[in-house]
C-alpha cells in the first residue's frame, strides 16, 4: 500500500510542486494549508510522514512540531524559508527528523522522505536487509534495529524520532568505544549544511531524557570531553 504523506504548506505553488513529485514516486498525498487543518487530518487519517512548512498563517510550525511529537513518533520533515540555524536547530530539538531550506531540490526531498520511511533503495538495500534481522541487548534493554524500536527493561517501548534512533543505534553498535561528533553526524545526517556539533549535542540530550534514569547524570551515554560520546555497556 502507498505510504500516506501529509503536506502542510500554505503556499499553493510549493504545495503543487511537492505533490507532483511525491505522487510521481508513488506516494499518497494529502494537504493542509493551516495548522488547524493539519491537526484535523491527523485525527482522521493514517499518516506516515508530515512535510511541515514553518511559516503558516495560524500556527508556527515549531509549535506544531512540538504538538505532534508530544503524541507520536510520526516522522516530520520541516521545510522552511528561514535561513537561520537557530530555527533549524529548534525544529530538531522539538523532535523534527529532518529539514530542508527553500528553495529545495525536489529529488533530494524525495530521497529524504524515502530514507525516513526506511525504504530500501539502490546500494542501501543490502544494509536494510541486514538490519532487519539484528537486535542489540544490554542490561535488560533491547534495540530492534529492523523494527526500529527500543524496549525498556520494564517491557515498555521508548519512542524515539528517526534522528534520535539513528544516533542511539550508532552508539549502541559500538559499546564502550568513544565516537566523535563527526562520526555521529554521519550516522544521523546526510546534510552537509546541517552538520554541526550542536546538532549531536541536542540529539544526545533528547535521547538521554528518554533512556537515562537521571538524564543530568547519564550512565548509559557518557560525554568524553574533547572527543565525543561513548555508550557504556556492562560486560
Ligand atoms: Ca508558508
Amino acid at each position: 500500500m502507498a505510504e500516506h504523506l501529509l503536506i502542510v504548506e500554505d503556499d499553493e505553488l510549493v504545495q503543487a510542486l511537492l505533490a507532483a513529485y511525491l505522487k510521481a514516486e508513488g506516494f499518497k498525498v494529502s494537504y493542509a494549508g493551516t495548522g488547524k487543518e493539519m491537526l484535523a487530518i491527523l485525527n482522521t487519517e493514517a499518516i506516515d510522514l508530515i512535510l511541515l512548512d514553518l511559516g503558516l498563517p495560524d500556527e508556527d510550525g515549531l509549535t506544531l512540531t512540538r504538538q505532534v511529537r508530544a503524541r507520536s513518533s510520526l516522522p516530520i520533515v520541516v521545510i522552511t524559508a528561514r535561513k537561520g540555524r537557530e530555527d533549524r536547530l529548534a525544529a530538531l530539538e522539538l523532535g523534527a527528523d529532518d529539514y530542508l531550506t527553500k528553495p529545495f531540490d525536489p529529488e533530494e526531498l524525495v530521497l529524504r522522505v524515502q530514507n525516513l520511511l526506511g525504504r530500501s533503495r539502490g546500494d542501501g538495500a543490502g544494509e536494510v536487509a541486514a538490519r532487519n534481522n539484528s537486535a542489540i541487548e544490554f542490561d535488560g534493554w533491547k534495540i530492534d534495529l529492523g523494527g526500529r524500536t527500543i524496549t525498556h527493561p520494564s517491557g515498555s517501548d521508548i519512542m524515539l524520532t528517526n534522528a534520535e534512533f539513528n544516533l542511539f543505534a550508532a552508539l549502541a553498535k559500538a559499546p564502550n568505544r568513544v565516537l566523535s561528533r563527526d562520526f555521529l553526524l554521519d550516522a544521523v545526517s546526510r546534510d552537509d549544511e546541517a552538520s554541526s556539533d550542536r546538532l549531536i549535542d541536542v540529539l544526545i540530550s533528547r535521547v538521554r531524557k528518554k533512556i537515562e534514569a537521571e538524564p543530568k547524570k547519564p550512565k548509559l551515554i557518557v560525554t568524553v570531553p574533547g572527543c565525543g560520546y561513548k555508550f557504556i555497556s556492562a560486560p
